[in-house]
């Protein structure tokens, strides 16, 4: 796999020679400025992460800012040396790997190390080192090599945690729970406010430059309980809208007053900012205002995940007004049924179709943003549905559940998140028609923090859409996740909104999918 980065190979020589030259000001490889750290303020204020756990490796992130509030974090304009440390026990002995990489200014002193050549299936402590400064220790793993039996994987689904509208809680209880990995489905900043519903301000306006949005990942970074989430375990990461604007629609906004050419370029700062604040590869750094968060994730021969982009690539919402995105309330429209119309874009779909058509592990995850289940609510005028949703997009959702009917191992769990209701869900081959087969589970996470649709609202959307066995929109919540070869069992975790610092936190239900039966089934 093409795991291989310079900067983890600069780390690998550099780290036989000695350190002391690289930690001195004077020019580096490629020329440019480079400075001894300033002393005196800890560099390490916006924590440690991993992620992207792979059978040989893993991706090792941190940012350096001592004044993480001021512009570059408050350093110099030059690139920082930082030495990365990843070992199998907490005191850095037993199964040692170290290297150099460089913070640079132009990715705001983020670092993003790609350690590759690591045995599969192994847990690691890691910790970053720059001028007189050490970070907090992060835990990690590597995943199972790809034909390694595999007895358990542990999952944290989780989504939409809106800074302002709650604390960062549930990320305390995720911190302290034994997972294989957090999977994080999008929303992780909101650009936007909502003053009726602030329990603690955003520090800055809505962005939309490259400063402005690295400013909002600076906010929700100094969360502590965020941080621990993130030294706590790996994370595998999709996104949703809110990392760049509410329902965009590929290089369409909802701002009449954007061209398109004017929403690309705030997308590409937005993307640059999210890719300097997120533990993924250096690969996936964004070209302009492109940014592939898509990936596939085998887990021995127990799993694989798929994290799919439903943003970046997909048609306008239906029956919206030329070039101008947004979700809404619909109860007719013809082009609901444009066969042109999707949510991966041709060429991320015909990837997961492949994907599919050739997996052969036990279970396979699809993970993306929002909730496939129909939840349109019937009404004397007809079907009602939300536009943004995949109610909005019914023949791309009928091109996915062809191809996950037709998978020939069966087996498919669908994980999302978006709605802000914990949701579990029958999938049907024909989601319009009740007898039709059903062909995967469904369980959509609801939201950390973000508030949900009223119960009257949710009450109507059960009623509409017997295939959902569950909804419930009052609590926050996430989801986890325990699958062993034979099943799949999902306990659903839930807090009152708003969440408190001192939120009790319980089980809303319980559910399991049995392997070769695709409904989820209660398990009270
Ligand atoms: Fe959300
Ligand atoms: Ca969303």
């Amino acid at each position: 796999m093409q795991r291989r980065d310079l900067l983890a190979h600069l780390g690998r020589s550099a780290a036989t020679l000695a350190l002391g030259t690289l930690f001195t000001p004077g020019a580096g490889r490629s020329g440019e400025r480079v400075e001894r750290l300033p002393g005196g303020d800890d560099p390490f204020t916006l924590g440690v992460a991993s992620g992207m756990p792979a059978p040989d490796g893993v991706v090792l992130w941190t940012r350096l800012a001592p004044r993480p509030r001021e512009p570059l974090g408050g350093l110099p304009d030059a690139a920082i040396a930082v030495r990365w440390e990843l070992a199998e026990d907490e005191r850095f002995s037993i199964g040692r790997h170290t290297g150099v990489a460089w913070a640079r200014p132009e990715h705001a002193h983020s670092v993003h190390v790609d350690v590759d050549g690591l045995p599969s299936d192994r847990r690691y402590f890691y910790r970053f080192h720059a001028g007189e400064a050490t970070s907090p220790v992060g835990r990690t793993r590597t995943a199972p090599a790809p034909d390694a039996v595999v007895n358990r994987l542990r999952i944290a689904l989780a989504s939409c945690q809106h800074y302002e509208q709650g604390e960062f809680t549930l990320h305390r209880e995720i911190a302290s729970r034994d997972l294989d990995f957090v999977l994080f489905v999008g929303d992780y900043v909101y650009e936007s406010s909502n003053a009726r519903l602030r329990v603690r301000p955003h520090e800055a306006l809505q962005p939309t430059t490259l400063e402005g949005f690295r400013q909002r990942h600076v906010t929700y970074k100094l969360d502590a309980a965020l941080r621990a989430a993130h030294a706590a375990h790996p994370w595998v990461l999709t996104w949703d809208d809110h990392e760049v604007e509410n329902d965009y629609a590929g290089a369409a906004s909802r701002d009449p007053s954007r061209t398109a050419a004017d929403f690309l370029q705030l997308r590409a700062a937005a993307y640059k900012a999210y890719f300097e604040h997120m533990p993924v590869s250096p690969r996936s750094a964004p070209v302009g205002a492109d940014m592939r968060i898509h990936e596939h994730y085998p887990w021995g021969r127990l799993a694989d995940l798929w994290t799919l982009d439903n943003r970046q690539y997909r048609s306008l919402q239906p029956c919206n007004p030329e070039g101008i995105a947004g979700g809404r309330l619909l109860t007719q429209c013809a082009t609901l049924e444009d066969d042109a119309a999707t949510v991966f874009g041709a060429v991320q779909e015909r990837w997961i179709g492949e994907q599919l058509a050739a997996s052969q592990r036990g279970w396979r995850l699809l993970a993306q943003g929002t909730q496939i289940a129909p939840g349109g609510i019937d009404t004397p005028l007809g079907r009602s549905i939300f536009s943004d949703g995949w109610d909005g997009y019914p023949k791309a959702r009928a091109r996915l559940l062809r191809a996950i009917a037709e998978q020939p191992q069966g087996n498919v769990v669908c994980l999302g998140g978006d709605v802000h209701r914990h949701v579990v869900a029958r999938l049907r081959a024909d989601p319009s028609d009740p007898r039709s087969a059903v062909v995967a589970s469904e369980f959509a996470t609801s939201s950390l923090t973000s508030r949900g649709l009223s119960d009257t609202a949710t009450a109507l959307m059960r009623s509409s859409n017997p295939d959902l066995l569950h909804a419930r929109s009052d609590e926050r919540g996430y989801v986890l996740l325990d699958l062993t070869p034979q099943r799949l069992r999902a306990e659903l975790r839930a807090t009152a909104f708003p969440v408190a610092a001192d939120a009790q936190v319980h089980t809303q239900a319980r559910f399991v999918v049995e392997q070769g039966h695709p409904a989820p089934q209660s398990d009270a």
